[in-house]
């Protein structure tokens, strides 16, 4: 065999496809560590294995929840940067307003950052739900930025969106079925406010990937054509069509697909000339959500990627817009898009501690006695015949000498000593195989069973569903990378597994340039180092969709900022104690402290082991819900 080549930073980039998926934000540094750039390529840089070492020294517990409030920033100003280039480009008429619809991630940290980054392009704040209206009129916005409250709607959430409106906030009212219109006449009449109507128009284009079906005409939401005509008469009727401000739709998130974009682009564009056409001051075109992010790094039309860039985003909007509106004489509308995932994916990386490792058998040795069972022995054999002439044969007869072995043992005439060998013998030709396989090219596919099988399992300190449930929900993939060792040559295969009790919380999907990938290639593991895993781009809906699976709560945070001196962790928000998820269950924290003490008074354990567990049943409900030590 030759001579492996020393494996560097540059090695490692491509093993991860960190280049690829990481849009400038993070790159391997020349010692092995993992770097990000908050405010892109060429920028002052930071290593996370360092702000994790200096965390840990804190004596903050993993996991952690590292954000980076310059990378917010940073895509909220490509995002305004890359429509005013089209909007040049073409010499379009309209401007562009972009809505943060904060259903995406409605930290704090996140929604105050995005609109602060957002206020010199008066990028505004879109609503689902009474709650996040509430939340977003107390933001600090650009006067023109819009506030656009969606979602399903009682007469209180039309009367909050009717004061914002009173108050001089540029909210839109976005209909998303027709019974609410009667409403809003009559709460703005009641008010006395002229309110801003959005109508949402159901597309007939579907958007493509995961949620291909919030597009289409059996949608959840939006208006038929049918309900448009009714709604502009309903209005005409009331000397109001003036309030008619916007036309909405949404194809559903991560749309991979440039093609279906511009197919909606299209359709919308032609409903806003009609809408136009009937009298209605149509001045805002908003084509909602769907800028996708490219997980897998693939520039592809597959679920985890996306074949095109923001700048062709942009570009398609403006120029098919344009073109429908000369085309019928209409003055070109503002553009408006309600980009939440492409904002805030990069923003946040989850940082995990590999706990344990679970190992397959097949790398002991195996000593034989004499009176091991003749297909024991025959195994061994086998073990000693493998070549890259008769692989295929020797696995396949392993297999079922291994298979044969089981049938006897479940009849009791096969001990469990010799049932042990064999499944070393076993595993040791499928590592053979397995190896010989890949040495001589193998095709993957064939491959896939052999690896799964074989893979190192990585115990991770954390829950899948508190922390990626979109990876446990809906297969989303995440790039997941290990934070040092990145010049050494990683020697393991591995999946990992979470500390839930649900043997649904593992990662047995990794992202891949051509494919999905079953195992993460990974270092030997060494005693008493830490190794840490970065899950990447989980900045979007994993921190609002969680759950306390388990009673795993909420993770700590750390906000930090790098500049050129170095990095700074600005904040450490803690994460829940367990009696902050336990209580959320309905029980009472003095209750249980009470139940137990009676438990414990009348034990017969001595008077200092009664205040010893007393004492650490007290410390458990303070501290951290996950594995500390
Ligand atoms: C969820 C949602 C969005 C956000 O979509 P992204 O794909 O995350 O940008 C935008 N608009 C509406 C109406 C939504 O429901």
């Amino acid at each position: 065999m030759e001579k492996l080549k020393r494996y560097t930073a540059k090695d490692a980039e491509e093993t991860y496809l960190v280049p690829h998926w990481a849009a400038g934000f993070f790159r391997v540094g020349e010692d092995g560590q993992l770097e990000v750039t908050p405010d892109g390529n060429g920028g002052p840089s930071a290593s996370l294995y360092e702000i994790v070492s200096d965390l840990r020294d804190e004596g903050r517990p993993l996991p952690v929840m590292l954000r980076f409030p310059q990378i917010l920033e940073a895509r909220v100003v490509e995002l305004n940067e890359a429509f005013a280039k089209a909007i040049r480009k073409y010499g379009y008429k309209g401007e562009y307003r972009g809505l943060f619809p904060v259903k995406v991630n409605q930290r704090r940290m996140v929604v105050e950052t995005v609109a602060k980054a957002g206020k010199p392009y008066a990028h505004g704040l879109e609503a689902g739900s009474k709650a996040e209206l509430a939340l977003i009129l107390a933001q600090d916005t650009h006067k023109e930025a819009l506030i656009a409250c969606n979602g399903f709607k009682d007469d209180d959430f039309i009367r909050l969106a009717l004061m914002g409106k009173k108050l001089g906030k540029n909210v839109v009212i976005t209909l998303e079925k027709f019974a609410e219109l009667g409403r809003v006449m009559r709460l703005a009449a009641e008010l006395g406010v002229e309110p801003q109507i959005g109508i949402r128009y159901k597309l007939k284009a579907k958007g493509s990937g995961q949620w291909a079906d919030s597009g289409g005409e059996s949608a959840k939401f939006g208006f038929t054509t049918v309900e448009i005509i009714k709604a502009v008469e309903m209005l005409a009727g009331a000397g109001m069509l003036g309030s008619i401000a916007m036309l909405h739709s949404h194809i559903g998130s991560q749309v991979t697909d440039i093609r279906r974009i511009k197919q909606a682009v299209r359709e919308i564009a032609q409903t806003y000339v009609q809408l136009r056409k009937l009298g209605a001051p149509v001045r805002y075109l908003n084509l909602g959500g769907g800028l996708a992010v490219d997980y897998d790094g693939s520039k592809t039309a597959f679920y985890a990627s996306s074949n095109y860039s923001l700048g062709e985003y942009a570009e398609d909007l403006v120029y098919v817009t344009q073109e429908v509106c000369e085309a019928h004489n209409e003055p070109h509308p503002h553009l408006v898009t309600e980009s939440g995932r492409a904002v805030t994916a990069y923003h946040s990386v989850l940082v995990l501690e590999v706990v344990d490792t679970i190992r397959p058998p097949g790398e002991e040795s195996v000593e034989l006695s004499k009176d091991a069972h003749p297909i024991v022995k025959d195994m061994y054999d086998l073990t000693k015949s493998i070549s890259a002439k008769n692989y295929r044969e020797v696995y396949h007869d392993a297999f079922s000498d291994k298979d044969t072995l089981q049938n006897l043992y479940d009849l009791g005439l096969v001990s469990l000593r010799d049932r042990a060998n064999a499944e070393s013998l076993f595993y040791q030709i499928a590592r053979k195989t397995l190896k010989l396989a890949l040495e001589l090219d193998y095709p993957a596919d064939e491959l896939e069973d052999l690896q799964k099988l074989l893979a190192d399992k990585l115990v991770c300190n954390f829950s899948i569903f508190q922390s990626l449930p979109d990876s446990w929900a809906i297969k989303q993939m995440f790039p997941i990378v290990p934070l040092n060792r990145l010049d050494e040559r990683p020697t393991r295969e591995a999946t990992l597994v979470d500390i839930t009790c649900d043997s649904d919380g593992k990662f047995d999907r990794f992202i891949d340039l051509h494919d999905v990938r079953n195992t993460l290639p990974v270092h030997e593991i060494r005693p008493k180092e830490p190794y840490y895993l970065g899950v990447f781009l989980t900045g979007a809906y994993q921190d609002v969709l969680g759950n306390s699976h388990n009673l795993f709560g909420r993770i700590g945070e750390a906000h930090v900022t790098v500049d050129e001196e170095g990095y700074d962790i600005e904040r450490f928000i803690m994460g829940e104690k367990a009696r902050r998820v336990i209580e959320k269950m309905g029980y009472e924290e003095g209750e249980l402290a009470e139940s137990v003490e009676k438990l414990v008074r009348s034990s017969k354990l001595t008077p200092a082991e009664k205040g010893s567990f007393m004492e650490q049943y007290a410390r458990e409900l303070v501290g951290y819900t996950y594995l500390e030590d």
